[in-house]
């Protein structure tokens, strides 16, 4: 696995709604996020409760995709998939993955208090569905 096959299909639009998983569920587009100089596409994907996942990463399709239930749980989970994104472009996966989510509340928490009413769009996405 290389840098260089992560990146996106680039003859795939951003919002595709084919589904990325193996379960062949509809996914809910939720937007871009670069990391590392890969724009890495999350999609919020009900069929992941079937697997037993609240939250997934590809980093060959540069894929974050995140199961829809209560906000709070689902900004939790996007940073700690955010952190394997990380974790894999800049530290080699030498971050041991039993502390993500101790470092996803951590950076939340920071975020709130550095940027003061800061949220994520989540229940828009969610209504537009
Ligand atoms: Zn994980």
């Amino acid at each position: 696995m290389t840098l260089l096959n992560a990146k996106p299909d680039e003859s795939k639009p951003l919002y595709d709604e084919t589904p990325t998983s193996d379960n062949e569920s509809p996914v809910i587009p939720f937007g871009v996020i670069t990391i590392g100089g890969i724009a890495w596409r999350i999609v919020i994907d009900p069929g992941l409760e079937a697997e037993g996942l609240s939250g997934d990463i590809s980093e060959d399709k540069a894929l974050i995709r995140i199961m829809p239930r209560d906000p709070s749980a689902m900004t939790i989970t996007l940073v700690h998939e955010i952190l394997h994104a990380i974790n894999w472009v800049y530290c080699n996966s030498a971050i041991p993955h039993k502390v993500f989510n101790a470092l996803a509340h951590g950076l939340i928490q920071s975020a709130k208090q550095l940027l003061p009413g800061c949220s994520i769009g989540w229940s828009e996405t969610l209504r537009k569905s």
